[in-house]
């Protein structure tokens, strides 16, 4: 059930201090990618939330995102799109750039990435502020995806994503 898997997310993050800037707590979920029963239930749980058959690809944002990704995708035969922090895809690429606190980052994709109404599901490891997320699904829509669902394992409420990313819908495993 979903508190059920909300406890075991919770079992397998560690809260790391002041990384990698003062001020941050950072939630470090590599215990939970360690673990193979844990994650092999939270992938499965990410997969019966959305219904396999809700959706063609999955796309994973850089880096975290990609560990999540593949194992959806490999538990639904589907393949993976990344996302990728700017300068490191190959060929033509969308840029999405959104604000930081101080400066600004950039997102990319293939313009090839998706066929036209292909159903993207998109996952990463932690939902913040939501502008990592607000741009990804920006570039899934400039390059002829259509957004079936957006999960993450972790959402930080208090940063207001949620909010940010509405009327697109959030699903997290655990919400603190
Ligand atoms: P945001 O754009 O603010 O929603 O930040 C989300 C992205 O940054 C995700 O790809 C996360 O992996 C990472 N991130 C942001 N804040 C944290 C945090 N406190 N702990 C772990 N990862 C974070």
């Amino acid at each position: 059930s979903g508190p059920e898997v909300a406890a075991l997310v919770a079992s397998r993050v560690l809260d790391v201090p002041d990384f990698p800037v003062p001020g941050v707590l950072f939630k470090d979920l590599m215990p939970l990618f360690a673990d193979g029963a844990v994650f092999r239930e939270v992938t499965d749980r990410i997969v019966a939330h959305h219904g396999r058959d809700s959706f063609d690809v999955v796309v994973g944002i850089e880096a975290r995102g990609f560990v999540v990704a593949a194992a959806v995708a490999y538990a639904t035969g589907v393949g993976v799109v990344p996302v990728r922090k700017a300068g490191k895809l190959p060929r033509a690429a969308h840029s999405a750039s959104y604000a930081l606190e101080y400066g600004e980052a950039t997102l990319q994709v293939h313009t090839d990435a998706f066929t036209a109404g292909h159903r993207v599901l998109v996952v990463d490891d932690v939902l913040a502020t939501g502008g990592t997320a607000g741009a990804t699904l920006d570039l899934v829509e400039r390059a002829g995806g259509t957004v079936a669902g957006f999960t993450v394992l972790l959402e930080l409420a208090f940063l207001g994503g949620r909010d940010r990313l509405a009327p697109r819908p959030v699903h997290a495993l655990l919400t603190v």
